[in-house]
């Protein structure tokens, strides 16, 4: 039972949260009584992600947003502003993972699709946002434990969550003193985006063996986290990753 309210009268953003664990930070966060403005790519996700928050209360807008399409990403930002005069947190937690081919094998075009929705739209989205972003404002961007080690079915995808560890270090130092830039490492959560390996008996039993915890993580475990670092809990923490996977080998 959440009870803290570290987010009332603070306005949050939060890509690709019609589902999983973006739409488990969105409610975390207008639980905790920020407004939120959620998006994705198809309208009726974003229609019923809406009206699913608002029956718990929480003051929400929903905007279809691809992340990797100018106009959208502009228009999640004006759409914002217009509606709630600012911003104070932006989560980027949308990312592609089209292909299980090794690195050498994976094809030039599904390189680029990977690059700009994984890694280059985040950093647009924030140029977007930037004017907007209030002093004491916070970003959370959603990396992955495979960003640490890219497992051979993963590769590609992990090196684009590696480049997101990088990119919160740097942006951290770029946004500071105003704009706080974290980043949260999720472990295996069982959402469609990971379907194809925890619905395979055999893989999933293994990826549960890899925790010290002995199961996979939930959407809230994810959004715990990311509310931590969005919120003033977290006001002296900066260019970090907190790696969110049951004890899952990540770093030291
Ligand atoms: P999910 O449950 O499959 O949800 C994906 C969400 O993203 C949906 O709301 C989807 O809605 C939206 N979406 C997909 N592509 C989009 C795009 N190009 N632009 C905007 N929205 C888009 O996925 P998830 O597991 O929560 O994954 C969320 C994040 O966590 C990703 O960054 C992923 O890399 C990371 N992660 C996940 C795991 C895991 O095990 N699940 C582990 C580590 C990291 P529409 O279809 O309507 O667009």
């Amino acid at each position: 039972m959440v009870k803290a309210k570290r987010f009332e009268g603070k306005v949050a953003v939060v890509t690709a949260s019609t589902q999983g664990i973006g739409f488990a930070i969105a409610e975390r966060l207008g639980i905790e009584g920020a407004s939120v403005v959620i998006s994705s790519r198809k309208q009726q996700n974003v229609d019923a992600a809406v009206d699913k928050l608002r029956a718990k209360g929480i003051q929400v807008m929903g905007v279809v947003c691809h992340v990797s399409n100018s106009q959208q990403r502009k228009h999640l930002i004006d759409q914002t502003v217009q509606k709630y005069g600012k911003i104070d947190v932006v989560v980027s937690n949308a990312a592609a993972n089209p292909s299980v081919d090794t690195i050498l094998q994976t094809k030039d075009s599904v390189l680029d699709k990977l690059w700009e929705i994984n890694v280059k739209a985040t950093i647009l989205l924030l140029k977007d946002a930037l004017p907007q972003l209030q002093k004491g404002s916070s970003v959370v961007i959603v990396s992955s434990i495979a960003g640490y080690n890219p497992p051979p079915s993963l590769a590609m995808y992990g090196v684009t969550k590696t480049a997101l560890l990088g990119l919160t270090k740097a942006l951290a130092a770029e946004m500071a003193p105003d704009t706080r830039v974290n980043c949260v490492a999720p472990g295996f959560v069982p959402t469609n985006f990971a379907s194809f390996l925890t619905t395979n008996d055999e893989i999933r039993k293994e990826l549960v063996a890899n925790t010290l915890l002995g199961r996979l993580g939930t959407a809230e475990d994810m959004a715990a986290a990311a509310a931590f670092l969005a919120s003033d809990d977290a006001a002296y923490v900066t260019g970090e990753t907190i790696v969110v996977a049951g004890g899952t080998r990540s770093r030291l």
